[in-house]
């Protein structure tokens, strides 16, 4: 196999055509670089913040267009809920409008330019929601850009195509911080079972193998484009929906019954039953008409707590999620993404609360069902294992933290790379202190 591809290998590396830091982390990440250290705010518009002279005068081109119209919402006092989405439209009309129409990446040795990405347009058009929500923010556009740089109605609506079906969330570790564009990296389709997957360095993505390949063939290469905690319907919805294709992947051809499973009726038998079959295909058990109800109201309880989070504060999101997990017991399936999504919530609401122990009971109990939908190989996994040695220091456990940090270390080399900053700052950093703390050095 002289050409055959290892797991880890990076396909490739891109700048963003354009991006956007989002509302809720402009004042703790850097308007050109993502960085979070001590940001100093723009005099101009007081809306984004910069490490630097440096950053800002870098960012300066594209920011000095939106500038005084930031200000001018912001002192209007405008509450505008997708202003992120908005922004990025006219960063991309402002750097279209600088020659951008002209630049130019590669992907497969394919050239590629912002035009040549899919828009979408008699989709978009036919789409009523979407037709609707765009009118609205094509008006919107007149507040953040000069009237002399919107372009019409239909040629909007083309970026705009293009930028919702070909953006990439940006994060840093587990939280989402910015959106982008990359020309490069939107040509790579998508597969629920992905070979590859992207990760973010500051701006720049980066596109990795995550399975030994036969041959560097890049039109082969798959990532996934939607989180995969989610039954076959769910994600063909979702993918239907932001991106207008039917997944018909390897893994979509086939039935996934674990993920809206029941529990088996009969405690001591772990089999996934559907809730349409009238018995347990391992067991025979009966499954009653008033078991079927019972669970069809948790899942739907369930369905619209996680819908709602956002209504409540933390301790209230963690207080409601224990209470919808005591009633799924003995009636949803321990690999039911309705459960591991709910023990998702506890997890993450109890790092933001900094309840140490809970955040780590919660991670291990989260651990089997992510495995399960998303396989050993994938960032996510990484950063779990990555989180639970983390916290299995700040509990006290620095041997059980050593095992854990070496996990995922193995992982977090071949989804981000041994030069990754999560790898070579912040990885190595926890574990030389656990080693320090184990070997009382
Ligand atoms: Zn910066
Ligand atoms: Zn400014
Ligand atoms: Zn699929
Ligand atoms: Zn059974």
């Amino acid at each position: 196999m002289s050409d055959g591809i290892k797991k880890g290998t990076t396909i490739y590396t891109g700048k963003p055509f354009a991006f956007v830091v989002k509302s809720e982390h402009r004042t703790t990440r850097c308007d050109n670089c993502l960085k979070s250290e001590k940001l100093l705010r723009c005099t101009g518009c007081q809306y984004v913040y910069y490490c630097d002279r440096n950053c800002q005068k870098k960012s300066w081109p594209i920011h000095k267009a939106e500038c005084v119209h930031l200000k001018k919402i912001l002192s209007q006092g405008l509450l505008i809920k997708n202003i992120d989405e908005i922004r990025l439209v006219a960063r991309i009309i402002i750097k279209l409008n600088q020659g951008g129409a002209d630049e130019i990446d590669y992907y497969n040795e394919k050239k590629l330019k912002f035009k040549d990405l899919m828009s979408h347009y008699s989709d978009i058009k036919a789409d009523t929601k979407r037709q609707l929500h765009f009118s609205l923010l094509y008006g919107m556009l007149f507040q953040f850009l000069d009237k002399t740089l919107v372009p019409d109605f239909e040629e909007v609506m083309g970026i705009w195509g293009r930028m919702c079906t070909n953006y990439f969330s940006i994060t840093n570790d587990l939280d989402s911080i910015g959106i982008g564009i990359y020309l490069g990296a939107s040509k790579v389709d998508h597969s629920c079972k992905p070979n590859a997957t992207f990760v973010f360095e500051g701006t720049t993505i980066i596109i990795r193998t995550i399975m030994d390949l036969p041959s560097l063939d890049l039109s082969q290469i798959r990532i996934a484009y939607i989180g995969l905690l989610h039954s076959k319907k769910k994600r063909r919805e979702l993918l239907h929906n932001m991106h207008y294709f039917w997944c018909d992947c390897e893994r979509c051809k086939n039935e996934e019954p674990m993920a809206k499973a029941a529990a088996c009726p009969n405690s001591s038998c772990d089999s996934p039953c559907s809730i349409e079959a009238d018995e347990c295909e391992k067991c025979s058990t009966k499954i009653s008409i008033e078991f079927k109800e019972t669970f069809q109201r948790i899942s739907d309880f369930t369905a619209n707590h996680l819908k709602e989070l956002d209504r409540f504060d933390n301790e209230k999101i963690i207080f409601l999620s224990k209470t919808y997990l005591k009633m799924q017991k003995g009636v949803m399936h321990k690999f039911n993404v309705q459960h591991i999504q709910t023990l998702f919530t506890i997890h993450i609401t109890s790092l933001n609360l900094e309840w140490f122990k809970d955040a780590e009971l919660y991670a291990k109990k989260l651990l089997p069902g992510l495995l399960l939908y998303y396989g050993e190989v994938c960032p996510l996994i990484g950063l779990l294992y990555f989180t639970i040695g983390k916290l299995e220091l700040l509990n006290n456990k620095p041997k059980e933290a050593l095992q854990t940090l070496s996990k995922a270390d193995t992982l977090l080399r071949i989804t981000h790379g041994d030069k990754h900053s999560l790898v070579k700052e912040k990885l190595m950093f926890l574990i030389f202190i656990a080693m320090k703390v184990v070997h009382n050095m």
